[in-house]
C-alpha cells in the first residue's frame, strides 16, 4: 500500500530548479532511502513533504489524500513528522519535555481548557508524558529523561530528536541525515533502532543519509536523485548496481 505519493513535484528557487518533476511512491512500513550527491535536492524534497516549502508544481498525497496545499502543523496532525539536518531542540528543556513537545500538535485542548486545567487537558498531559516515556524507553534513553538536553553527548541529542518524532505518533517520519556527527557504534545503534522502530511501531521512514552503508543496510527501497531529477526507484541491491546511480556519484567527485 502506498503511504506517500509524490507526483511531478517541482521546486524552483528563482532560476534554480532544486526539484525537477519528481515522482516517487513510498510504501507503507519500513525504510525508503533517498540518495543523491550534495545539492541534488534531497532536503528540499523533505521540506516540500513537511510543508515548509510550497511546490512550484506537482502534488503530494498521504494515504491517498491530497496534502499539497495544507500547512506544516496540519500535516504534523495527520502524521507527517520530521527531523532536521541540524539538531533543532530546546537546549534548556529536559529530554522528556523536548520529546513531549513532539505530541503537542496532536492535542485537542483549547487554550481556555489549558488555563482552567480541564480534565481533557490533564488527560492529554498524562497521555503525552506516557508516549514520550515510551519513545525514550524504546531508544534506551529513559535514564536521561530529566537531564537538560544541552548536557547530553551529541549522539544522544540526535536520538532525542528521533524519540520526539516517534512520540508524536507520526505515520511518516522524514529523517534528514540522522547519522551526521555520529561515531561508528552510534551509527550501528541508529540503524538497528530505525529497523526496529518500523517493526514495533509500524512507522514508515523516508531516510536521507550521507552514510551509504547505513542507508543501504536499513532501506528496502531506494530512490536516487541527481540535479533534482529522479534517476531510479528500485530495490536497494538494484540501485547499488545501477550504472546511472554510480555515474551520478562519480560525476560528483565522490566514490560513496
Ligand atoms: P541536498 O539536501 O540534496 O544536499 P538541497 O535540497 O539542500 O540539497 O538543495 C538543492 C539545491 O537547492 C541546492 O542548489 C541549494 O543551494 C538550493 N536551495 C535549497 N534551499 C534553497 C533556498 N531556500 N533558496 C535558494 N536555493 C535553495
Ligand atoms: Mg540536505
Amino acid at each position: 500500500m502506498t503511504l506517500l505519493a509524490i507526483r511531478n513535484l517541482t521546486k524552483r528557487f528563482g532560476g534554480l530548479t532544486a526539484v525537477d518533476s519528481l515522482t516517487i511512491n513510498v510504501k507503507s512500513g519500513g525504510v525508503h532511502g533517498l540518495i543523491g550527491p550534495n545539492g541534488s535536492g534531497k532536503s528540499t524534497v523533505l521540506n516540500l513533504i513537511s510543508g515548509i516549502y510550497r511546490p512550484t508544481e506537482g502534488s503530494i498525497a498521504l494515504s491517498g489524500a491530497e496534502i499539497t496545499g495544507i500547512k506544516p502543523n496540519q500535516r504534523a496532525k495527520i502524521g507527517v513528522g520530521r527531523t532536521f539536518q541540524n539538531i533543532r531542540l530546546f537546549p534548556t528543556l529536559t529530554v522528556l519535555e523536548n520529546v513531549m513537545l513532539g505530541r503537542v500538535t496532536q492535542q485537542r485542548s483549547s487554550p481556555m481548557g489549558i488555563i482552567l486545567n480541564s480534565p481533557l487537558m490533564r488527560r492529554e498531559v498524562e497521555e503525552t508524558t506516557e508516549m514520550a516515556r515510551k519513545a525514550l524507553r524504546f531508544m534506551s534513553m529513559e535514564a536521561f529523561a530529566n537531564e537538560y538536553h544541552r548536557n547530553l553527548p551529541y549522539g544522544h541529542q540526535r536520538l532525542v530528536e528521533i524519540a520526539r518524532v516517534l512520540a508524536s505518533g507520526a505515520k511518516l517520519m522524514l529523517l534528514d541525515e540522522p547519522a551526521a556527527g555520529l561515531n561508528s557504534s552510534e551509527k550501528k545503534n541508529l540503524g538497528s533502532l530505525l529497523t526496529r522502530m518500523c517493526d514495533v511501531f509500524g512507522s514508515t521512514v523516508l531516510l536521507v543519509e550521507h552514510d551509504m552503508r547505513l542507508l543501504m543496510s536499513v532501506s528496502s527501497t531506494v530512490s536516487a536523485v541527481n540535479f533534482g531529477k529522479l534517476i531510479v526507484t528500485d530495490s536497494t541491491a538494484n540501485v547499488q548496481s545501477n550504472p546511472d546511480v554510480i555515474k551520478a556519484y562519480l560525476g560528483a567527485g565522490s566514490s560513496k
